[in-house]
């Protein structure tokens, strides 16, 4: 084999795009998350695809005559990083998840959000800035909390009460971005790129 023929033969990256690409993904999720195996898919890429938001309305508010209207809309489009796809892969994220239910036996549920096909939501919309911010206030508050618990020198109940509510304080808030539909689950497309 001489020259170059113009045309890069690149292998599927699936595991890429399982991820949703780490500019989507913003960091939220680390390593942890990816779990322990790497796999890779050894078929060559048909083209470069990318998975993009699709939006949609969200949660509710009430209205000034007492009527529920929804709350937030969400225009969508946040892209994942380009990956090369081969066409198995390809038709399984355009395909999707199942649809949610359970398996013929009746005893394990599938295409439920949590799922492991990332095409299911967009992490962009599911971990918004503020809803990141205050899950780490909320963490770092609970490990405050498990300390003075343990330790019978940190017996401390005034800082526990404090911590207690400054807790409630950011679990409420987390609870009303869930209502209002600001943190919401937006479908993930595949779209082709060139
Ligand atoms: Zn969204
Ligand atoms: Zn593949
Ligand atoms: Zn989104």
């Amino acid at each position: 084999m001489t020259g170059n023929t113009g045309l890069i033969t690149e292998r599927c990256n699936a595991f890429g795009a399982e991820r949703g690409g780490e500019q989507l993904l913003g960091g939220v999720y680390s390593d942890k998350y990816v779990g322990k195996y790497h796999w890779y898919c050894k078929e060559p890429a048909i083209g470069r695809y990318t998975m993009v938001c699709t939006g949609g309305d969200y949660g509710f508010r009430v209205q000034a005559d007492g009527g529920l209207i929804k709350a937030y809309h969400c225009d969508g489009g946040h892209k994942g990083t380009p990956q090369p796809l081969c066409k198995i892969h390809v038709q399984h994220f355009t395909v999707g998840p199942p649809k949610a239910g359970y398996t013929r036996d009746l005893k394990t549920p599938v295409g439920q959000i949590g799922g492991t096909v990332a095409n299911e939501l967009c992490p962009a919309c599911a971990y918004p800035p503020e809803a990141r911010s205050l899950q780490e206030r909320a963490d770092y508050l609970q490990q405050q909390m498990s300390r003075i618990m343990v330790s019978p020198f940190l017996n401390n109940q005034a800082e526990f009460k404090r911590l207690e509510q400054a807790q409630d304080t950011v679990r409420a808030r987390l609870d009303e971005l869930n209502q209002t539909g600001r943190v919401h689950k937006c479908p993930l497309i595949l779209r082709e790129v060139s």
